[in-house]
């Protein structure tokens, strides 16, 4: 077709105008504008592959420039050359990029001659008229200015008028048609193929209104200027068709096929052209083929080179934040650990303040323990000699009914401040947490029974019945530790009897549980005193704490439940109660104790009837320091019918049971010259039979590792009293039988 060889001349020229026109900056967009033209020369001169070669460098290029406008031109280019080959496909994907790139210029430039080329290949290639029509309106429309006639219309306007006369659409033709001839007056070039085609229009309308005069002068004007150019090969098959068509209208037919043979003929050697050109096709397509793959290569690599600078840049901004954000961290533990500093030298100061605070307490409360430890223990002497001779004078008897009475407060009262000066350093024990039991295995039916049997007198004495049930299911020795659980059943009792009168006490023991090793055994003191009122019960357990004044009984010093609470803490036990008032009490424990004996071992023995029995040959050794200490403890011996030496220290202890036969030795801990505890160690290096009691003021648990391990046999608390001396003297004497 004409159209084709023409526009591309008006391209190029117009291109190269348009090029000249742009600001050129870079040395590399001098380059392009170079080759893009050079490359339109080449086209035009049919130098397709070396057109392509430039056209590629310049699509390179433009793709690192980033520059729509020159991709759009070199798009554009490469299509020109692709359609000279006749690869139409490829060229109309060329063109639709070309118009991607030129939509995203600012004055579209190459766009009117980018819908010109889609249009020349809709009609060419795929005879999609209606189409082409549209790409050809659409090159026109952008280079029409209202009522303007511009050389530039020309071909758009030859193109449309062609079409819709190929499409029969006469009338649609005419406007165009008319505005066609104005700007043909335009074109000063008599002989360019662009007036050819123009003229080829101009047959065509004659021959449909008939006017066969005009539109054969019109063909033949054609064919004068097509003889002379070969711009436009396919010129001559388009005219000798049209004219054929109007030498068939006037039935003038010999010349009709006359035409269309010329055509046949025509279009035959342009085959042929196009066949011997077909290698250097074969060569260009295969060339096209390539670089687009490279192209797509090169896509892709950039692509690839854009997502690891994308990700570089990711690593760098999560690299910095992180650097930041650890900087930040760094800067607020720096600042934590700053102000810990501070406040941890603060503390430090503090701690150190209060370390010397505690230790003065500390200091100040070992003082005040050691005052109280030291002032009770010197009341404690004295008031042993108060009871004993109080004991002692009122055994005497034959007082009058006043001075009796007069005794027996002695006698009470005497009582009464040794038993509160007993507490008193008990508790000042328990403040200096000194306490340390000494388990041993015990017969618990035993130690129970024989605890409540010293306490027989007592209660009696008030008008109340004392009852032991012991529980035969315990087994016969435990581990416990004896001097503690006397004690608090002492308190237990004592209390009973304290708070009630004319009533009863009942001790119990019960096995509450048992597996091979261990046993819980619950105790338990019942009376049926007074009572203790519901907001009493917690109270009583606190040291000094007694229920309030209106207690007809109160005596004591609100100590006894205290101590039984502080030694049950550390066996793991609590003491618990129940009570009604004016019903009774119920005070119990229960203690997890590991069994070390079942049973008694079976054995028969004779007890030897001892000379001790015969009280009055028998002689005690007393070592005592205390003058009425030895007073009252000769008068206690000799009342149950014992003979009495009395030595005044160790060393005379000594000596006399060298000397003498006597059955056994009471034995005071501490004594001038030489204490009880050596004494003994040297009496039992000639003598070890006869049993030697320790006598102590001292809590019995604190000495009794230390006199058993001298070779002791048993130990008695100051003050003595006849019941305790009676037991202790006939179980240690009845021992030495055995
Ligand atoms: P106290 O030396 O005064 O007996 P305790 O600590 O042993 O001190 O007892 C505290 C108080 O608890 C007693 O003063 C008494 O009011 C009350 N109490 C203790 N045991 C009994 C009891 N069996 N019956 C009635 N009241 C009791």
């Amino acid at each position: 077709m004409a159209l084709k060889k023409i526009t591309l001349i008006i391209t190029n020229l117009l291109i190269s105008f348009i090029v000249l026109s742009q600001e050129v900056t870079t040395t590399k967009i001098d380059s392009l504008d170079t080759w893009l033209s050079h490359a339109g020369t080449l086209v035009y001169e049919n130098k397709l592959y070396e057109a392509l070669e430039l056209t590629f460098k310049a699509i390179t290029y433009s793709h690192k420039l980033e520059n729509n406008y020159y991709l759009s031109y070199s798009y554009f280019t490469m299509a020109l050359a692709q359609q000279q080959i006749m690869d139409y496909n490829n060229a109309e994907e060329q063109l639709l990029k070309a118009v991607k790139y030129s939509e995203l210029t600012e004055d579209k430039t190459f766009l009117p001659y980018i819908y010109h080329n889609l249009a020349v290949i809709y009609y060419n290639d795929k005879k999609d008229y209606e189409k082409a029509l549209l790409y050809h309106k659409m090159a026109y429309e952008l280079k029409y200015k209202k009522n303007e006639i511009s050389p530039d219309l020309f071909t758009p306007l030859n193109n449309i008028v062609w079409t819709l006369f190929d499409l029969n659409k006469y009338k649609e033709a005419i406007p165009y048609l008319h505005r066609l001839d104005s700007t043909n007056l335009l074109i000063e070039d008599d002989n360019s193929s662009a007036k050819a085609s123009y003229y080829i229009v101009k047959g065509q309308y004659y021959t449909h209104t008939g006017e066969t005069d005009q539109a054969l002068s019109y063909f033949n004007k054609s064919l004068e200027i097509l003889n002379k150019t070969t711009d436009w090969p396919k010129g001559k098959s388009f005219l000798y068709q049209y004219r054929s068509l109007l030498y068939e209208k006037i039935k003038d037919y010999p010349n009709a096929i006359l035409d269309l043979k010329k055509m046949r003929t025509h279009e035959h050697l342009t085959f042929e052209a196009a066949q011997l050109r077909i290698n250097e096709i074969a060569k260009i397509r295969f060339a096209v083929d390539q670089y687009e793959r490279e192209l797509e290569v090169a896509r892709r690599e950039k692509t690839l080179l854009l997502d690891i600078a994308e990700n570089n840049k990711t690593i760098i901004y999560t690299t910095c934040t992180a650097i930041i954000l650890l900087m930040g961290v760094l800067f607020f533990y720096y600042q934590g650990y700053r102000s810990k500093k501070r406040s941890s030298e603060v503390l430090k100061v503090k701690n150190e303040e209060l370390s010397r605070a505690k230790s003065k307490t500390d200091q100040l409360g070992r003082i005040k323990s050691q005052f109280i430890s030291t002032i009770s223990h010197e009341l404690r002497t004295p008031l042993y000699g108060v009871v004993g001779i109080a004991s002692i004078l009122l055994e005497k008897g034959n007082y009058s009914k006043s001075d009796k009475k007069l005794l027996n407060s002695l006698e009470f009262s005497a009582n009464y401040l040794l038993n509160l000066v007993n507490n008193i350093l008990k508790v000042s024990k328990m403040d200096s947490d000194k306490r340390e039991f000494i388990n041993t295995p015990t017969d618990i039916n035993d130690l129970v029974g024989k605890t409540v049997k010293s306490l027989e007198h007592q209660a009696k004495d008030k008008g109340n019945e004392l009852f032991f049930e012991p529980d035969d299911q315990i087994p016969y020795k435990l581990e416990v530790a004896p001097l503690q659980i006397a004690e608090i059943l002492i308190n237990l009792i004592g209390n009973a009897i304290k708070f009630t009168s004319k009533g009863k006490i009942w001790v119990r023991l019960k096995l509450v549980s048992k597996d091979l090793n261990t046993i819980k055994i619950r105790f338990e003191v019942e009376d049926t005193g007074i009572g203790i009122p519901d907001d009493q019960k917690e109270n009583i357990f606190e040291e000094f704490s007694q229920v309030g004044s209106i207690y007809e009984y109160k005596q004591g010093t609100g100590l006894g439940l205290s101590i039984v609470k502080s030694i049950l803490a550390p066996m793991n036990s609590k003491i618990q109660l129940e009570s009604q008032q004016n019903v009774g009490s119920k005070f119990f424990f229960e203690l997890d104790l590991n069994i070390t004996e079942e049973t008694p071992i079976d054995t028969t023995f004779t007890l030897i009837k001892h000379k001790a029995n015969k009280n009055e040959n028998s002689k005690i050794l007393v070592a005592e320091d205390n003058k009425i200490n030895q007073i009252v403890t000769k008068k206690l011996l000799q009342s149950i019918g014992y003979e009495c030496i009395i030595a005044e220290n160790g060393q005379e202890a000594l000596e006399i049971a060298q000397k003498e036969d006597i059955q056994m030795i009471l034995m005071d801990i501490h004594m001038p010259i030489l204490d009880g505890v050596i004494a003994t160690k040297k009496i039992r290096e000639f003598d070890k039979s006869t049993p030697i009691i320790a006598l102590t003021a001292s809590e019995l648990s604190e000495v009794a590792d230390e006199c058993l391990n001298v070779g002791m046999n048993d130990m008695i608390n100051k003050p003595l009293h006849k019941s305790d001396l009676l037991r202790i003297i006939h179980k240690n004497l009845k021992l030495n039988c055995a």
